[in-house]
């Protein structure tokens, strides 16, 4: 049988949006020591808007924004749609694309004309050896100072321009963020974006540690890491690429709008989106605690 204060605190947390899929999960809540969230989709909205574009050489900025959104349109990354929209809004004709493929927590690929183009990230930048030449580089480096996701769009390995991408921050974050370490919990983040987009966000944020630019297959190893220094972990996040990482901390939350994967993961799925229903656990788990003696 469940104990009855078990059984009451499972049916106020669904009250609270935390639906318990494992009621160790809550009971371990009261022991954490540090909340590592995912940035992109559970402390950001996830749903980025395309803020600049720059093109090399004074190439025509709307022929680069038709190309990548050719290259990205078979992408189900938000950053996809984002570029996608922005093409449709300026009423652009995008050419067609063959042979897409996606390279996970780096970009997309997609030939056009005859050529094969790459849109994406910083890691995709480094992996093709791919130079930004000047002024470029100093407009993408003013875009990440500001906080915004920089895309390369580039042709072989030589880079054609760039988007800028920004990716708000929940208003309920902050508060979230806040009382957690008022309750004397450490508060760090995660990210395959860049390192100054990431210290933007976490910076407005009061954030205590942050890893940027960790790839998919690499963010469990943080969440290692971190109980490796003898903290116990609850990992928030939504993507299917969070999965490892959910599975391997102590408490494993996914936001529930995320994907199936990771609510499978997840020992609790959050009903919403407001990362304030992690507050709302470990209050409820410190509670049912107390009230076990
Ligand atoms: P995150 O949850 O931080 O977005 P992802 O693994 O989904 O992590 O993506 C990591 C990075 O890879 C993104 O920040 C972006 O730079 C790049 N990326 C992923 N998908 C795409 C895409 N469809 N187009 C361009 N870049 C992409
Ligand atoms: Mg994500």
């Amino acid at each position: 049988a469940i104990p009855l204060v078990i059984a009451i605190s499972t049916e106020q947390a669904a009250r609270a949006g935390v639906l318990i899929k494992n009621r160790m999960a809550l009971e371990r809540m009261r022991t954490i020591d540090v909340v590592l969230f995912d940035k992109t989709g559970t402390l950001t909205t996830g749903e980025p808007d395309l803020k600049d574009i720059a093109a090399v050489g004074g190439r025509d900025t709307d022929r680069l924004l038709a190309l990548a959104a050719a290259v990205e349109s078979d992408s189900e990354h938000p950053v996809a749609r984002a570029i996608v929209r922005a093409a449709r809004q300026r009423n652009l004709t995008v050419p067609d694309a063959a042979g897409f493929s996606s390279l996970t927590g780096r970009g997309v690929r997609a030939t056009v004309d005859g050529r094969t183009v790459h849109v994406g990230g910083p890691a995709l930048l480094r992996e093709l050896g791919a130079v930004e030449p000047e002024p470029l580089a100093r407009s993408t480096r003013a875009w990440m100072d500001r906080g915004a996701a920089v895309l390369h769009v580039i042709d072989g390995n030589s880079v054609l321009g760039a988007v800028s991408l920004e990716d708000a921050v929940r208003p309920e974050s902050r508060q979230a963020v806040a009382a957690l370490q008022n309750r004397g919990i450490k508060v760090a983040m995660i990210t395959g974006d860049a390192r100054q987009v990431a210290r933007a966000v976490a910076e407005e944020l009061h954030i205590d540690e942050v890893f940027a630019q960790v790839l998919p297959a690499d963010k469990d190893k943080k969440v290692a890491e971190l109980q490796g220094r003898g903290l116990k972990v609850a990992m928030v996040g939504d993507g299917v690429n969070d999965s490892p990482a959910l599975a391997r901390a102590e408490v494993g939350i996914a936001i529930g709008a995320g994907t199936d994967v990771a609510m499978e993961s997840a020992g609790v799925v959050l009903a919403g989106n407001d990362p304030r229903a992690v507050l709302s656990m470990v209050d409820l788990s410190r509670a049912s605690y107390r009230k076990m003696w």
